[in-house]
């Protein structure tokens, strides 16, 4: 079974400029949510299950689109109200399509907010949606207001929950501000330097062993940076003997396969190992381009996994299907539900 544990669904185009229409007022006091019919979401998801189909994928964890989700506007009940209906939007899509698509969840998230304010929607996407996982921004600010990095303490409350129901958090960016700083540079940037804070702190993984992250994108930079990484930790553990080695504090993370070309797939693999790998497409998106050189859409990944030629048929099984099972404990329960 092919599992691809990153992707998006995007919905009909009208729910956004209803959502616009929302963001115009001054705010949902008892706002009427948006309808969307069987019919209508269908049609928006065809093309969808026709693309991912065509490349072999199975089964897709699907979670909103990054952009979404305003993390950057300060009204609380216009953010949870978006946050809400985009959540009830991915659950219907999965309803419709129960043997391809299992949900995760986007958080209401806003700069300079305790995560405290996500945990109850968290649990309504668990407990009453069926979703197994979550995405979680690394910068609500985006770009614009800075929150403590992701293994401050600040971020306590959403992790406590995250173990207590079992639920991975898959670390990807949202929306961006700056025009310096566009999706290609703003997104891998973002995952790495939330990677970054996670490989740094010392007391992170000792205060919650059970917690699962997930490095969107390849991990960003990190599997190319690994190197200069291990500089500072080896000065670092020359002053203290307990810090781990850098290669321990990577392999706290898991990180998805969502790179474009088949050299950096391989280099993701070699530097964290297959056990941290997941198979991840973001299929479709902007990588759905075909690659003069193969006719292939550059984001038709599982061909670059079967050309490395020193991977084992029970690695490419684990990177494929074996490794989502394992990290995502609520996937089997979905699935037998869903039947
Ligand atoms: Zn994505």
């Amino acid at each position: 079974m092919i599992i691809d544990t990153h992707a998006h669904i995007t919905g009909p185009t009208e729910m956004y400029e209803y959502f616009r229409g929302l963001s115009g007022t001054s705010g949902p006091s008892r706002v009427q949510r948006f309808q969307i019919s069987d019919e209508r979401l269908e049609a928006s998801l065809q093309p969808h299950l026709v693309e991912v189909g065509e490349v072999g994928t199975d089964l897709q964890l699907v979670s909103p689109r990054p952009w979404a989700i305003p993390t950057g506007d300060r009204r609380e009940g216009l953010v949870v109200e978006i946050t809400q209906q985009v959540n009830d939007m991915v659950a219907h899509s999965v309803k419709l399509h129960p043997d391809r698509f299992v949900g995760l969840g986007g958080l209401p998230q806003r700069p300079g907010v305790s995560p405290r304010s996500c945990v109850e929607e968290l649990e309504r996407c668990v407990k009453e949606l069926g979703f197994i996982g979550f995405k979680i921004n690394p910068d609500p600010g985006e770009g614009g207001a800075e929150d403590p990095d992701l293994a401050d303490e600040f971020w306590y409350p959403l992790y406590e929950k995250m173990v207590e129901l079992d639920v991975p958090g898959l670390i990807h960016a949202g929306p961006y501000r700056f025009s310096r700083e566009p999706e290609m540079g703003y997104f891998v940037t973002e995952e790495a330097v939330a990677a970054w804070a996670y490989m740094r702190s010392p007391r992170l993984f000792k205060d919650f062993p059970n917690l699962k992250i997930i490095i969107g994108h390849g991990g960003g930079y990190i599997p190319y940076q690994i190197g200069r990484a291990k500089g500072f930790r080896l000065a670092e553990m020359q002053r203290d003997p307990t810090r781990e080695s850098i290669e321990e504090s990577m392999r706290h993370l898991y990180y998805d396969t969502v790179l474009y070309n088949e050299e950096s797939v391989e280099l993701l693999i070699k530097i964290v190992g297959v056990d941290h790998c997941l198979f991840g497409s973001d299929k479709p998106a902007n990588g759905s381009a075909i690659d003069p050189a193969t006719g292939r859409a550059l984001n038709d990944i599982k061909p670059y996994i079967e050309a490395i030629p020193w991977l084992t048929a029970a690695d490419r099984e684990a990177i494929f299907e074996g490794n989502a099972r394992k990290l995502y404990s609520r996937l089997s329960t979905a699935l037998a539900k869903a039947g």
